[in-house]
């Protein structure tokens, strides 16, 4: 297991729809060293192409919040239903230092499968529905400043540009 280096606001794979999960087996090493990445960068989601990878496939650890969830790994996912809605200030491994008011369902049915490939539906609310609709975004080639009002649009394009240029 190891840490992968994190790709970053520019990169093309960041703005690709992620090929869905046909091979379980080739993703059992993959899934340890997301993980590790998550941890070394201190985040509490990563979508895999955050890494380089072109698999519709996330990992996320809000145990040490206080809305513990047991660390999870998600494939192939898809939101069935969305209810409510909620506003909260987001961040993004992959757009560091742009924080982002971002409004999303409040609750959600997601569908997935586990690493052995089972299918599964369950319900989410609070931060784990949050950090899923974020991590989604990521897997359908979405990003927070997508979300971004025009004034904070405006206000983060300086640091959009000097991300992007590298
Ligand atoms: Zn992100």
């Amino acid at each position: 297991m190891s840490a992968l280096p994190l790709v970053k606001y520019g990169q093309p794979i960041l703005r690709k729809v992620l090929e869905n999960v046909d091979d379980f087996d080739s993703i059992q090493n993959l899934v340890p060293d997301m993980f590790d990445t998550m941890y070394e960068e201190e985040g509490i989601g990563l979508s895999a192409n955050q890494i380089g990878v072109d698999l519709n496939l996330m990992v996320i650890d809000i145990s040490h919040t206080d809305e513990p969830h047991p660390p999870a790994a998600f494939v192939n996912g898809r939101i069935v239903e969305r209810s409510g809605t909620s506003s909260m200030e987001e961040g993004c491994l992959s757009v560091p230092g742009v924080q982002v008011n971002v409004t999303r369902a409040e609750s959600l049915r997601f569908a997935y499968q586990d690493l052995d490939g089972n299918s599964q539906e369950k319900d989410f609310d609070g931060l784990m529905a949050r950090v899923i609709q974020h991590e989604m975004d990521h897997l359908t080639g979405r990003l927070i400043i997508d979300h971004a009002s025009m004034v904070d649009k405006h206000r983060i394009r300086k640091q959009l540009k000097e991300l992007s240029a590298g």
